[in-house]
């Protein structure tokens, strides 16, 4: 079946995403692909974060190639505009006990209407969702949005299939094959011996996800081959793991937000990669001491910065904020994969969650990587050591503490001027390459992609 052809326009693909930005980007860049490949996909995630479409119409189909997208949203009993600031663990829990009632309304609600669902695609934290598809006896794939390696640790654990660090021996390394040996802060947080009470429902979660394998006929994720061969290869006879990404690059999330326009005209007015682009994701937040030193640092370094702070942030000394007039913008939001792309950009100051990962690679963007928690640390391990794209500046949250604005001028430094910086230059433009082959006509991603489609058609025919 090629891709120019209307696959089966009957065929109803619902896929239900975690209420976080980091798990919507790529979902929602998933369902423009197999929109675009000719299927009528529903949207689906909890009512309460339908600011994060800002933009995008969620009130009419959109239509993309030969097929369609629209979005639906589910209840879970909390109010409007107040997700993002309770606690992660709490919002899944909640999301665990009400969801799957109002996942199953809206499944029937499709049915009522003629549309009946052929096909549910999930992502993480939401592994109820496989276990309604299987009640209702619907077929049922995944998409991992973090790294295949991390996938494997994940198995490897779930399977006790490697010796990881315990309490009585917290600073053994781990050894998985296909990945390079971890030091105990290299391996993601949520599977430290000593993890926090925060991150239990987390790494519940992901088991039970795991535990699930069974109940999905695909793993998508969002990764190519290419990148993370020598992770995929061991993984491939024990369950059914297809890169498809980096998703970024066959789509954008869409929709406009009113800090674009600004950070891209802003950008405009400045040479070619004279700018650091700051941003650590949608969770984690340097307090307002560290951020004084980031700032410093930055400054120092000579480069201009675009930093997204969380709105809530104390604002920067006067002192920096009268020296560094011109140098600097601060937002609450902007359209990042539009910003990596930007010619200005020299570097990526970044807490390294996977989507930031592959929109800085697939953007040719060195990084300087200072990962907090969760899959961060290692996959800010692999930006480094493995793919030869960036420096560490620290190795999780509590090196954040230690910060000094010297050791950022250092690394911004190194990443963009010297020696090194050409080195880094030469390898993250080779995996820019790789990912615009990958996903381009006839590349690995585009035909898993492709292959995908075919399956889902095949089972539900
Ligand atoms: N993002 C964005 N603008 C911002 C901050 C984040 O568009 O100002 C997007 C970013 O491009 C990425 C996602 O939000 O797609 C964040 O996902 P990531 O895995 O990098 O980090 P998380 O927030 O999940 O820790």
């Amino acid at each position: 079946m090629g891709s120019e052809t209307p696959s089966s326009p009957h065929l109803h693909v619902l896929m239900v995403s975690f209420p976080a930005r980091g798990h919507i980007n790529p979902l929602l860049r998933l369902a423009k692909c197999l929109a675009s490949k000719g299927l009528y996909i529903t949207f689906s995630t909890n009512h309460n974060i339908r600011e994060m479409f800002d933009g995008i119409d969620i009130d009419t189909a959109i239509k993309i190639g030969h097929g369609e997208l629209r979005f639906e949203f589910f209840n879970d009993g909390s109010p409007l505009h107040e997700p993002i600031r309770r606690p992660l663990g709490e919002r899944m829990n909640q999301l665990e006990t009400v969801g799957p009632g109002s996942l199953v309304q809206l499944i029937n609600k499709q049915t009522e209407t003629g549309r009946p669902v052929s096909c549910i695609i999930n992502n993480m934290f939401v592994p109820w969702v496989c276990d309604v598809a299987t009640d209702m006896g619907i077929p049922c794939a995944v998409l991992w949005i973090e790294s295949c390696a991390i996938y494997s640790i994940y198995y490897h654990y779930f399977h006790e299939l490697a010796s990881f660090p315990t309490v009585d021996q917290p600073d053994s390394t781990l050894d998985i094959p296909g990945l390079p040996t971890l030091q105990p802060d290299e391996i993601t947080t949520l599977l430290h011996p000593l993890h926090t009470i925060r991150a239990k429902p987390m790494k519940k979660a992901i088991m039970d996800q795991i535990k699930n394998l069974p109940k999905s006929f695909a793993v998508l994720v969002d990764s190519f081959e290419e990148l993370e061969h020598e992770a995929i290869e061991p993984m491939l006879s024990l369950c059914p793991i297809r890169p498809i990404g980096p998703l970024c690059k066959f789509h954008d999330v869409g929709g406009t937000v009113s800090a674009a326009d600004e950070c891209l005209e802003w950008l405009d007015t400045k040479p070619a990669g004279s700018v650091a682009y700051v941003s650590f994701g949608t969770l984690a937040a340097p307090t307002t001491g560290e951020m004084e030193e980031i700032a410093w640092g930055l400054y120092n370094s000579g480069l201009s910065f675009i930093w997204v702070v969380k709105p809530n942030t104390e604002p920067l000394p006067d002192g920096f904020i009268k020296e560094s007039e011109g140098k600097r913008l601060m937002v609450h939001w902007c359209p990042q994969d539009r910003v990596l792309a930007h010619p200005s950009v020299a570097c990526f100051v970044t807490h390294c969650g996977w989507n930031s990962c592959m929109e800085s690679l697939s953007c040719g963007v060195p990084v300087v990587a200072a990962p907090q928690f969760g899959d961060q640390v290692t996959n800010a391990k692999f930006l480094v050591d493995v793919y030869g794209v960036g420096v560490q500046l620290v190795r999780g949250i509590k090196d954040m503490k230690t910060l000094t604005r010297e050791m950022v001028e250092r690394c911004v430094v190194e990443v963009t001027r010297g020696p090194k910086a050409e080195e880094i230059k030469k390898n993250v433009l080779k995996w820019r390459k790789a990912a615009e082959e990958t996903v381009a006509k006839g590349g690995s991603s585009e035909k898993n992609l492709q292959k995908f489609v075919d399956e889902i058609i095949q089972i539900t025919s």
